[in-house]
């Protein structure tokens, strides 16, 4: 098997000479394993640079990712939410390897990818063959889906800059309060400006801050002291769905508080609740 050389100067030398070492590859029909290949991938209008850990091409021109991952594979299975990340990210790079070989005679890439792992904790390799259609589909549809980013730059108000050598702390902090902000609980896990936007939510009292499932089953009920006041009867349409589940659901607990037995002072210290 050859291993092609890949080093090349910047992120567009390295993707074109991945691409030209595929294309080498497919031409020259054997096996050829491209160790850290660089592809490139337009998301929002714009170019993203992957590293897979390695793609292998078969001298019948089918090339099949493969992702190389520490979590052990225990008599023959794995985390499976780690696999599912796992092949989500593989399926990214099937997306990115698509798009050459459409312009590579011959080649076709695997919707399945190799998931290598470590074998019962131990320093041994073992792999399994990871199918991805799904997730390249899912991932193919949110591209699709996503805002480019000129538009979303085009719609900033004037002269906001987001320049970090340019501007200072105060121009910095200006310019990102006057964009809004679509804060949910799952930006902590992802987003640097996390804290940020959720004390923005917060003090806009709004109901983003108890997920988004819960912010979908509201509505129209856009803050918490709405949800509150629909929930008393005081604001809100009897009619609207939402609305009137909360009603319900008050009513049901001042049902079961009157007719909860009183707590002694001692159960009333001790309860956890
Ligand atoms: S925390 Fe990040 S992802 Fe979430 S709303 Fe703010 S900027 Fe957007």
């Amino acid at each position: 098997m050859s291993v092609p050389e890949l080093a090349a100067a910047g992120p567009e030398g390295r993707v074109a000479r991945t691409a030209l070492a595929l294309r080498e590859a497919t031409a020259a029909g054997a096996w050829t394993l491209l160790d850290h290949p660089l592809l490139a991938l337009e998301v929002a209008g714009s170019p993203v640079y992957l590293e897979p850990d390695a793609v292998v091409v078969r001298p019948d021109g089918g090339w099949t990712v493969v992702e190389i991952k520490s979590f052990p594979m225990v008599d023959g299975a794995a985390d499976a939410s780690k696999v599912g990340a796992a092949a989500r990210q593989a399926a990214v790079y099937v997306l990115a390897l698509e798009r050459v070989a459409a312009v590579t005679e011959g080649a076709r890439v695997a919707r399945s990818v190799l998931l290598v792992c470590p074998k019962d904790f131990s320093n041994l390799p073992t792999a399994s063959v990871v199918d991805v259609r799904k997730q390249r589909a899912v991932t193919r549809r949110q591209l699709d889906r996503l805002t480019r980013i000129d538009e979303i730059a085009a719609a900033l108000p004037e002269g906001v800059s987001f320049d970090v050598a340019e501007r200072s702390a105060e121009e910095l902090t200006a310019a990102v309060e006057c964009v809004p902000h679509q804060y949910a609980p799952e930006c902590l896990a992802a987003c640097e400006l996390a804290f940020h936007c959720r004390s923005r939510a917060r003090q806009a009292d709004a109901v983003e801050t108890l997920g988004r499932s819960v912010r979908g089953e509201l509505g129209g009920l856009t803050t918490v002291g709405a949800v509150l006041a629909a929930a008393r009867g005081e604001e809100g349409d009897p009619e609207d769905p939402a609305v009137a589940a909360l009603r319900r659901a008050r009513a049901l607990r001042q049902e079961a508080l009157e007719s909860a037995p009183a707590r002694t002072p001692r159960e009333q210290v001790e309860c956890p609740c």
